[in-house]
């Protein structure tokens, strides 16, 4: 007899969604993710089981469903164009409803819903990192229509401040104009939404768009390419221009370069999931970092397309892996030691996070330094 369960009431809903009859098995998506190897997640698995599988919840409520890093390598290569990535979330979402959620998750939402932000950190706090630069705070009663959208993790984690500071700096060297929302800022809710938590990250989008009217923003700027995705792409509000920092840099390297100063070293870039493989932004930051004299450029064999996820999206910043095998962090240090770089720069503060611990725990600190975009700029100029 079937069993009827929240997750079961779904199956039609989620055949339809996601055109689920559409998949022929091929398995591209399973052979492109990058936890596969070392996980028992299997995204090709999960689009037959949802078909053929009366009883649901037993087959999704496995640890595995949370190693996803949602960095879309699956929905990129589906022959037929369909959207393993987004039943995934769909399917993480049913198990929020239900209650089944990793306790480290349920502590992040909780967070984002109490105080803005996943990182227990309070409001009043938010605006801290910026206390000696005099920026115009919007609710202060300074104008701009340019936002700067600072990201939780920029704002309130000690390391990522100084990529925020370093941003200000360059944003200052290009005279670009802008404001922050200072404490009124809250977290995109990207992450929230790819948790599975659609009802609180509504409530999160609603509110950034409430503060976009309120104080007539027509342009954004993003530290995160997770903000700069989920602004863009998950809020589409009209007549909003949404850009990551590196396309604003680009562009004003692009003319005569404002910035000046050298920098002899050898750098090698890895591509954020959210900006290269989900927004194609791939030549943006690799222009600013060869435009940098005295800079080696060198690629990663693994880039743009192919660039291997750091494992810091879809909630995974919260959430631990259920495999023991090692960290693909860990092996992009690696290759980037045995290239001989001395930098290895991102422009995602979960990049940063997830490699600085990778260099520590592969015992490479001596060897090599984890850097964003904005602080080898801030760096190679100060000189
Ligand atoms: S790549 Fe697409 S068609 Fe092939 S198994 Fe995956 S979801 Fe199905
Ligand atoms: S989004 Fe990435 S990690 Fe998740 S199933 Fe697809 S390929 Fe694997």
């Amino acid at each position: 007899m079937k069993r009827e369960g929240p997750m079961n009431g779904e199956k039609d809903a989620l055949l339809q969604k996601y055109d689920l009859y559409g998949c022929f098995q091929c398995g591209k998506c399973t052979g492109g993710c990058p936890v596969s190897l070392k996980s028992d997640l299997n995204i090709r698995r999960l689009m037959i089981e949802v078909v053929l599988r009366d009883n649901l919840g037993p087959t999704f409520r496995g640890e595995e469903i949370w190693d996803c890093t949602t960095c879309k390598t699956c929905t990129l290569r589906c022959p037929r164009g369909l959207e393993p990535m987004d039943l995934l979330i769909g399917l993480r979402t049913l198990l929020v409803e239900e209650g089944h959620i990793p306790k480290t998750a349920i502590d992040a939402l909780e967070s984002a819903y109490k105080y803005g932000n996943p990182w227990n950190a309070a409001k009043n706090k938010r605006s801290d990192w910026a206390q000696e630069l005099a920026l115009k705070v919007l609710p202060q009663g300074d104008q701009s229509t340019n936002l700067y959208f600072v990201c939780c993790t920029a704002a309130y984690d000690t390391r990522l401040q100084n990529v925020a500071r370093c941003l200000v700096q360059c944003l200052r060297q290009i005279e670009y104009d802008f404001a922050t929302l200072g404490d009124e800022e809250i977290c995109c809710g990207s992450e929230i939404r790819r948790m599975g938590e659609e009802g609180l990250f509504e409530m999160l989008r609603e509110g950034n768009i409430e503060s976009l009217k309120k104080y007539h923003i027509r342009s954004i700027v993003a530290t995160s390419p997770h903000c700069y995705n989920t602004i863009k792409n998950d809020y589409a509000v009209d007549d909003l221009e949404v850009r990551h920092y590196t396309q604003v840099l680009a562009e004003a390297i692009g003319g005569k370069n404002p910035f000046s100063g050298e920098m002899k070293k050898i750098i090698t870039y890895h591509d954020p999931c959210f900006l290269g493989k989900q927004n194609r932004i791939f030549d943006e930051p690799r222009h600013i970092l060869k435009s940098i004299p005295g800079v080696t450029f060198v690629d990663f064999d693994r880039s743009r397309e192919n660039s291997l996820c750091c494992e810091g999206g879809g909630g995974r910043m919260w959430v631990e892996a259920s495999d023991q095998g090692p960290r693909l962090a860990e092996t992009r240090i690696q290759d980037a030691v045995e290239m001989g770089v001395d930098i290895l720069a991102t422009a995602c503060p979960f990049c940063l996070l997830t490699f600085e611990d990778a260099v520590k725990t592969t015992g490479n600190e001596e060897r090599l330094r984890v850097m964003d975009i904005t602080e080898i700029l801030v760096e190679a100029f100060s000189e």
